[in-house]
């Protein structure tokens, strides 16, 4: 696997750096981005804001700005106040202590401890669970001595490129010797008889536009229904992502 790993692994900028704060930034990044997406961004915002403290210092308003188009905007508020914690105390340099911070769950804690510290912990994120469970094991008793850095990268690179979902390439697995699966992964059947709901018309869009507006000064969005408008917005306050002044006006925190 680490062979192959080596073999084919994509240089993806967050694979250059043990920077605990740069490998945060891209994990919570390429939690809803696809990869070429991020890299640009990723790299803009280690530009602006290089440090833990740096972004900590950051308004609320100038990360949501720097963030628009990234989805889920709630993320980059959470790992601003990371940062703060971070600022405050130091980075925890194992997974418990940073699974404390917050915002940050299992995989993204066990990422960074391993990638940035060297914990012997493996990340599982849903391409990992799914090839473990292929193998017949569990994450954890896949972990080779010593390299679980290298090898969580290893088996999150074979879920995302040669055992997905809903195809397995076993004739290019370097797993294949050992695995019950290979050759026996039935694609399950693409769901039936439910409509598929259009992005365009989900509340998350709605949101989205919201924020995007605010943080180009555009004041509102033109286009969203007046009971749209309002339950986004209603939405965005409560997740402390929009202010609403005593007149009704919106604007970003801070
Ligand atoms: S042999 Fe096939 S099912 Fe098994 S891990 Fe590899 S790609 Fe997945």
């Amino acid at each position: 696997m680490l062979a192959w790993y080596r073999r084919v692994r994509r240089d993806l900028p967050w694979r250059r750096t043990t920077d605990p704060y740069a490998i945060l930034v891209s994990e919570v990044m390429l939690q809803q981005t696809q990869v070429a997406r991020v890299v640009p961004r990723y790299e803009a915002w280690l530009e602006r804001w290089p440090t833990a403290e740096a972004l900590a210092a950051a308004s609320p308003a100038d990360v949501l700005r720097a963030w628009v188009g990234l989805g889920y905007n709630r993320r980059a508020l959470r790992l601003r106040e990371a940062c703060a914690a971070v600022a405050r105390d130091g980075w925890p340099r194992e997974a418990a202590g940073l699974r404390r911070l917050p915002g940050i769950g299992p995989y993204t804690a066990a990422a960074v401890a391993s990638f940035a510290f060297g914990e012997q912990v493996a990340a599982v994120d849903t391409n990992v669970r799914r090839v473990a469970g292929r193998l017949g094991v569990a994450p954890e008793e896949l972990l080779p001595a010593g390299a679980a850095a290298e090898w969580n990268q290893a088996a999150m690179e074979l879920g995302a490129t040669v055992c997905g979902a809903r195809r397995a390439a076993c004739g290019e697995c370097p797993a294949r010797p050992w695995c019950p699966s290979a050759g026996r992964v039935v694609t399950p059947p693409r769901a039936r008889g439910r409509r598929a709901v259009r992005f365009e018309d989900t509340d998350r869009y709605a949101r989205g536009r919201v924020v995007a507006a605010l943080a180009a000064g555009e004041g509102l969005p033109a286009g969203l229904d007046a009971e749209r408008l309002e339950r986004a917005l209603a939405g965005l306050e409560r997740d402390g992502l929009v202010v609403r002044d005593a007149d009704g006006a919106a604007r970003l925190p801070g």
